[in-house]
């Protein structure tokens, strides 16, 4: 098979690299596409989008492979992959990063932290920057610096007849609004370009663990602990076991337990009174808070969700943290069966809450917290783990119902959250309006392989 004007890989069943190369993040998904498209450049991407148009072939876009659905994957169509682009030229002066569309935020916060600088990425290090930024884009820095999309400037993008547009305030402006939390429904972005911020490289930044016995103490403390924190301090609690990581002492691995990560985006010493208060609280099973650089603790949740592990997630905007969601939460969260499997609650607010909401097609911003509850089970666990697992992960969120704010991150969303709940995502409002710019820049909805909004 060849695609004209095309330079970069062509992957088909018949290559030794196929199974490796049709493999995305989540293990449980197993899909064969009829073709996979290694771009090594916009052209490429522009040229493997007129071929699927011409061919009539179904088109998944692969960034970082990262997103638990596997919408990175098709069955029998094309894959447009840019996992070959991961290029990040950084420039100092005027604080702004040009990202390839493959790019992992391991590789734009290794490139930018020479510098001292840094954007608004995601906590695990081999996530990909496009799916993560199209959704929105959650992290540490988000309460300093805002969300990723409120840190992108302008993308490159190839449209859905195979042309070559840039999306900024100025161009295209009705593209960019949409690019900015509608996800991969309007062009296959090839290139971000992202405002930077001096951090670090040294930040004061980990987590501090507590015994799983004390997460009602634990999670009613930080709750307004975190009401009063300053905009530079990002937190996620994480409810699971103790990771087995060579930081932490060996006796604790395994250990049902509640850890409350940070990360402080100013001054080490501002950082070190912003959390004194947490570190105190209770009796820590152990305290891993300290002056570190931001670019070692964006890895260090890496080795905790590999590649190829079987995943099924839930996931919900939580109303508050009310003494009754607190107790839902202490009553689920270590009840999985595997030691793998966790949830995460993110504490948004901050810059991400002074946006107007009609900025971008984020929609959460009004709420304070979210939570993800992974279920993961090793893949040669599956049958009645992967059962057990997913059935843990959905009571957790039906109990959670009575508590939940009626909207969700559209990057947490799994395959069989259907389209209601990619309404939920975006409510009624936003939802009509990007259906409207799908209508203008995809009317065929070539790009659908993905959280799907119909043109209006
Ligand atoms: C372990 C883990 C940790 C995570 N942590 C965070 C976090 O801290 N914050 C956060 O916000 N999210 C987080 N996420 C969710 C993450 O944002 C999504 O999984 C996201 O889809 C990952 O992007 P990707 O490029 O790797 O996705 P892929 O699987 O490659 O793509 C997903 C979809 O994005 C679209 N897409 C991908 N690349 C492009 C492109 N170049 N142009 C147009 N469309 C494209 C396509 O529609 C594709 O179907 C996490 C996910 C995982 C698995």
């Amino acid at each position: 098979m060849e695609i004209d004007g095309f330079r970069g890989r062509l992957i088909t069943a018949d290559h030794a690299g196929y199974d490796a190369a049709r493999a995305v993040w989540n293990g449980a998904v197993d899909r064969r596409p009829r073709l996979i498209a290694r771009c090594s450049g916009t052209s490429d991407v522009a040229a493997a989008v007129r071929f699927a148009r011409d061919h009539d072939l179904e088109i998944a876009v692969r960034g970082g492979g990262h997103n638990v659905a596997g919408t990175a994957v098709c069955d029998g169509g094309i894959v447009v992959d840019l996992s070959a682009m991961r290029a990040v030229w950084v420039d100092p002066t005027g604080r702004t990063a040009r990202v390839q569309g493959g790019a992992l935020w391991g590789d734009v916060d290794h490139e930018t932290q020479s510098h001292g600088l840094a954007t608004t990425g995601g906590i695990v290090g081999h996530t990909g920057v496009a799916g993560l930024t199209l959704g929105g884009g959650i992290g540490f820095l988000m309460r300093a610096h805002g969300l990723t999309v409120d840190n992108l400037l302008a993308a490159e993008v190839v449209t859905a007849e195979g042309g070559i547009v840039r999306a900024s305030a100025d161009e295209h402006p009705d593209l960019f609004w949409a690019l900015r939390g509608g996800g991969g429904n309007f062009g296959v972005v090839s290139s971000f370009l992202f405002a930077l911020h001096p951090v670090g490289p040294t930040v004061m930044a980990g987590p501090v663990f507590w015994a799983a016995d004390d997460t009602t103490d634990v999670l009613r403390f930080y709750r307004d602990f975190v009401a009063d924190a300053p905009d530079e301090l990002g937190s996620v609690v994480r409810l699971g076991t103790v990771p087995p990581l060579p930081v932490v002492p060996e006796d604790l691995h395994w250990r049902p337990a509640i850890a409350v990560a940070c990360c402080h985006a100013g001054a080490v010493e501002d950082g070190e009174r912003a959390v004194r208060a947490l570190r105190e609280f209770g009796t820590p099973l152990v305290d891993l808070l300290a002056p570190t650089t931001y670019a070692a603790f964006q890895g260090g949740l890496d080795d905790t969700v590999r590649h190829g592990w079987h995943y099924y997630w839930k996931a919900t905007d939580l109303a508050g943290l009310s003494d009754d969601t607190v107790a839902v939460i202490a009553d689920h969260a270590y009840a999985a069966g595997s030691p793998r499997s966790y949830s995460a609650m993110f504490h948004m607010g901050g810059a991400v809450a002074r946006v107007p909401l009609d900025a971008t097609a984020y929609a959460g911003r009004g709420v304070a917290h979210n939570i993800i509850i992974d279920a993961v089970w090793l893949p040669d666990e599956s049958g009645e783990h992967a059962a057990a697992e997913t059935a843990w992960a959905r009571r957790f969120l039906q109990a959670l119902q009575p508590h939940r704010a009626g909207s969700v991150y559209v990057n947490f969303l799994d395959s069989d959250d259907g389209t209601s709940r990619i309404r939920e995502a975006y409510g009624d409002h936003t939802y009509r309006r990007l259906a409207d710019v799908k209508a203008k820049y995809d009317p065929d909805n070539a790009f659908h392989h993905n959280k799907n909004i119909h043109p209006g």
